[in-house]
């Protein structure tokens, strides 16, 4: 297991259309072994395999902590992997909610999305599901699976508060941020740290 450093706006990875996964390996379940750690590291609720530099269709999903505080629950709610994910349908009901982005420290905008969807993903057996889901997993799914086709979550959201993050996007891309997890910066020799766990 190894926590991987994430990847920072602009790497082209991340502007990378992912490629179907065709075999569960072992390789690829010591991948998704290591993108559940690293999320979990960087107190992430979902991450995508190209941030981390990594072409495959693969984004893990994790709203354990969220839920089972919610639930007061003692049982563990399982982390989501999805393989080979798609959108299979949107409601026409939208929302709008904040969201933050591993790749994009420091920066947090209000996006539109569709409330509910229905996701089909294989699992790590090779087993096809069909979800419907709404609220927070839903969005996390929908941002997770935009990382998926190249796009980050500020392409959707207005013209107008777009230059307003211009400022802050333009930190990111030349390395000028910090976050309590490590990064990768294409831009930046020093962008890579590893400081103590944030808990
Ligand atoms: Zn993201």
């Amino acid at each position: 297991m190894a926590i991987l450093p994430i990847y920072t706006y602009d790497h082209p990875v991340l502007k990378q259309v992912a490629k179907p996964v065709e075999n569960i390996t072992d390789d690829l379940i010591q991948f998704v072994n290591a993108m559940l750690e690293t999320m979990n590291n960087a107190d992430g609720i979902g991450l995508a395999a190209n941030q981390v530099g990594d072409e495959r269709a693969v984004a893990v999903v994790d709203l354990s902590e969220l839920e089972d505080e919610k639930k007061k629950s003692k049982i563990k709610t399982p982390p989501i992997i999805l393989i080979n994910p798609r959108i299979t349908l949107f409601s026409e009901e939208t929302s709008d909610s904040e969201e933050g982005c591993l790749s994009l420290p420091t920066y947090r905008d209000s996006v539109n999305r569709p409330e509910k969807i229905q996701i089909q993903f294989f699992d790590l057996q090779m087993h096809e599901h069909t979800l419907e889901v709404e609220g927070l997993l839903s969005r996390v799914m929908q941002h997770e699976l935009d990382h998926l086709q190249g796009k980050y979550f500020f392409e959707r959201v207005s013209a107008v508060r777009r230059a307003m993050a211009h400022p802050k996007l333009r930190r990111i891309q030349l390395g000028q941020v910090e976050a309590d997890y490590p990064l990768f910066s294409p831009k930046s020799l020093t962008s890579s740290r590893f400081p103590k766990k944030r808990k």
